[in-house]
């Protein structure tokens, strides 16, 4: 596959500590092992890595087929800081960068695995694979048709814009991550496929786009994950917003990263870091907001001594961190880890903010965990922590119609019942309007869900047919049948 070649060409065009001049990763992988500079590892190496040689020939060839459909990324620090390879395959971190069998169906995975086996010529292998990728909904809430805007000049590359309130950006340069999440609902950005991705090359499109809407309060900067920019990029793009009033409506930045996790070092000692660090001191000096919002799936991700300075020069630029994850099997589907992680996050200043469903993309067969268990999670996690953890919210189920707090489980007139309310909605009229779905106990997404008390339909149904000019919403293609 292409893939991670091309992946790995523009992370390391993109990112401060790419490989020293005219040194290849492909070729002579030990020197990159130094773990100071960033170096991704993708699925070429995976022979060469050493912790994986204890795995049987059979496991790490399953590796190779997966990492074909699903993007793979790791780098140095992943492998030997925050991995316990005495745990694996338990590990969570593990778990959550290295691909695993389970990761696709066994139809697919078989289609597959015998191309490889017989080494077909790369015409069929590519073929399959683009077959699998389309039918795992490499874009789940219709992003790439329903919220790309629009403007008199045409349509806005680059730009999601689903909230009144918040614009989303993503960069091209920070279309990859330092490593990749085998769960990530943007895998399809980093399979190397144009049809999949969503990036905007020039800034000019960012700010004219925010010029002529002062409705909107709130950008996130995301990817991929932005921190692989180098610093002087990420100025492009922030600098204006403080340097010109035609931005003053623009109050909260948000950056979202999970660069804490995999590559602290960002913000420590990468060639730019400090000038990263001045960047958003500056913003925050000039009256707005900053929010770093940090991706952690489980306390193991943030107990290095690397991390946890990141984590304090981050803080001491005025930014504000927040926390947010899905519930994944196979990684944090207990609330001791929920409980644990809140707390740490509390004590290094973090604020933890969300807690997600697994959204219904990529790998979802292999993390997803019903909405029940993922509201008891939740629920028993919450109560086990002090006032100042439970800013957090969810569980949430970022959906076609917005995001989906699920409230609980009740028995109402004598019926099992979903709690629902909207946290977000295409319609601001919709948050906080709490709903019911009959209880499922296999649901584990909206599209499982059906209105409870015998009603044909949620109540904002009628109107988000309207709203995407009768587009098929794939949350209720199931549930209208
Ligand atoms: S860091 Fe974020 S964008 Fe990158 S793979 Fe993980 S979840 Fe996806």
């Amino acid at each position: 596959m292409t893939s991670d070649h091309e992946a790995s060409a523009r992370h390391d065009d993109a990112h401060a500590g790419g490989s020293p001049a005219g040194h290849s990763p492909a070729t002579s992988l030990t020197a990159d092992f130094s773990g100071e500079r960033f170096s991704p590892i993708t699925a070429r190496h995976l022979d060469e890595i050493p912790q994986l040689q204890k795995l049987s020939g059979e496991d790490r060839f399953a590796m190779k087929v997966v990492s074909s459909v699903l993007p793979f990324r790791s780098n140095r620090y992943v492998m030997d800081s925050l991995i316990d390879w005495d745990n694996v395959p338990r590990d969570p971190v593990y778990q959550i960068t290295f691909p695993q069998r389970g990761m696709l169906d066994d139809a697919d995975f078989d289609r597959v695995a015998d191309l490889m086996k017989r080494d077909a010529p790369a015409k069929d292998v590519n073929a399959a694979v683009a077959d699998i990728r389309d039918r795992l909904n490499p874009h789940p809430a219709g992003q790439r048709e329903l919220n790309i805007p629009q403007t008199e000049q045409g349509t806005v590359e680059g730009l999601q814009h689903k909230y009144r309130e918040t614009v989303l950006f993503f960069p091209s340069q920070g279309q990859t991550c330092h490593a990749y999440c085998s769960f990530c609902f943007r895998w399809a950005q980093f399979v190397g496929d144009k049809t999949y991705k969503i990036a905007a090359n020039e800034a000019s499109g960012l700010h004219d786009y925010l010029a002529g809407h002062p409705d909107v309060s709130d950008l996130l900067i995301t990817g991929g994950d932005p921190m692989v920019m180098k610093t002087r990029v990420m100025e492009r793009y922030l600098q204006p917003l403080i340097d010109d009033p035609r931005f003053d409506h623009i109050r909260n930045i948000r950056i979202g990263t999970k660069a804490l996790t995999f590559w602290p070092r960002r913000f420590v000692t990468d060639g730019d870091a400090a000038d990263m660090l001045r960047l958003l001191e500056r913003v925050v000096a000039s009256g707005k907001s900053v929010a770093i919002m940090a991706h952690f799936n489980h306390w193991q991700e943030f107990g290095t001594d690397v991390g946890r300075e990141a984590i304090r020069l981050l803080r001491a630029t005025g930014a504000v961190i927040r926390s947010q994850a899905p519930a994944l099997a196979h990684v944090n589907d207990s609330p001791e880890i929920w409980e644990r992680m809140w707390r740490e996050q509390v004590a290094l200043g973090i604020i933890p903010y969300y807690m997600f469903v697994e959204r219904d993309t990529g790998a979802k067969c292999y993390f997803e965990v019903p909405l029940d268990k993922v509201w008891s999670i939740f629920n028993r996690a919450m109560r086990s922590v002090s006032g100042l953890a439970r800013t957090v919210r969810g569980p949430s189920m970022s959906a076609t119609p917005g995001k989906i707090e699920v409230l609980g489980v009740q028995e109402v007139h004598g019926e099992k019942v979903f709690v629902l309310r909207f946290l977000q909605g295409r319609n601001p009229e919709w948050v906080g309007r709490p709903f019911f779905a009959a209880f499922n106990p296999e649901a584990t997404w909206l599209n499982h869900l059906r209105p409870a008390f015998g009603e044909e339909k949620f109540f904002f149904e009628d109107e988000l047919a309207e709203m995407t000019g009768g587009a098929s919403i794939p949350e209720f293609s199931v549930a209208a049948e």
